[in-house]
């Protein structure tokens, strides 16, 4: 979609994590529905790629977003765009691995992507969205922040307290014109599964494919979700006026079947 009649035209995004996977597919549904985007990540070949190949709305900044001083560089690097829509995507997966072989380094290194880095970006982002008195954010979450996942405490725990974020935080900023939201995707087609479904299938023991088939059967659609609707529901998110503080299932968790 393009031109005035575009949903998101005239308007910018910042997608975190935005030279790969979900960040890619969420800026290329931004795109089409008229936004400029400008992706942000530690990996500059990939945001250049990434950039180059989404086409000229699209703008790349290098930042860590877990740390302080990169965000903070990151917004003076912005204070000329009108960020009116904020992605929090990057996200780690951390370990695999019983609570007892997980050491605090991993578990620090998981929220310190996942959980610290929406803090540091909110609270970069925000006041200029509330001066304004308009603006919406969209948290990256996962099913496995309802329905956990086994062997994989930190990224569940990290997701939980994403959700726990975006929720608290909606009460403060909504009655100021700003939205803030979350999106919990289950299983997403793409490298990050693959790679689950390889280290699933090496300790059971089992093939690849029946590793996915387990895996895939717990989430409520019965089948992995694309990349492409996840990039679809962040843009009828910011079609739907007054949802805040909502965290949306991408095909829910299920209790194994
Ligand atoms: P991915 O690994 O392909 O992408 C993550 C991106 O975040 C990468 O571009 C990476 O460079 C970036 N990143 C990592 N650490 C960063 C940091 N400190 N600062 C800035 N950028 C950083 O993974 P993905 O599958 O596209 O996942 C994207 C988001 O979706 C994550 O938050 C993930 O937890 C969530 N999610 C993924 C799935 C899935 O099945 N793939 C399901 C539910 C939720």
């Amino acid at each position: 979609m393009t031109g005035g009649t575009a949903p998101l035209a005239g308007r910018t995004a910042l997608v975190s994590g935005g030279g790969s996977g979900l960040g890619a597919a969420i800026t290329s549904a931004l795109l089409a529905d008229g936004a400029r985007v400008v992706i942000t990540g530690r990996n500059e070949r990939n945001l250049k790629e990434t950039a180059s190949r989404l086409g000229p709305g699209v703008s790349h900044r290098v930042c860590d977003v877990s740390d302080p001083a990169e965000v903070a560089a990151l917004a003076d690097s912005l204070a000329g765009e009108e960020i009116s829509v904020l992605v929090n995507n990057a996200g780690i997966a951390g370990p695999v691995a019983p609570l007892t072989d997980i050491t605090a380094d991993d578990w620090d290194e998981v929220f310190a992507v996942n959980v610290r880095g929406v803090f540091l970006m909110c609270q970069a982002f925000l006041p200029a969205m509330t001066a304004r008195g308009a603006g919406d954010v969209i948290n990256i979450a996962s099913v496995s922040g309802k329905r956990p996942l086994l062997r994989r405490t930190p990224y569940c725990a990290s997701k939980m307290a994403v959700i726990g974020l975006t929720t608290t935080l909606a009460g403060e900023v909504g009655p100021l014109g700003v939205t803030v939201n979350s999106l919990s995707p289950g299983p997403v087609s793409g490298p990050r599964m693959a790679r689950n479904f390889h280290l699933e299938a090496e300790r059971t023991g089992s093939s690849y494919e029946e590793a996915e088939a387990a895996f895939v059967s717990r989430s409520a659609l019965g089948r992995m979700v694309t990349e492409e609707e996840v990039g679809a529901a962040v843009t009828a998110m910011l079609r739907m006026p007054g949802l805040c503080g909502a965290d949306i299932d991408l095909s829910a968790g299920m209790v194994a079947r």
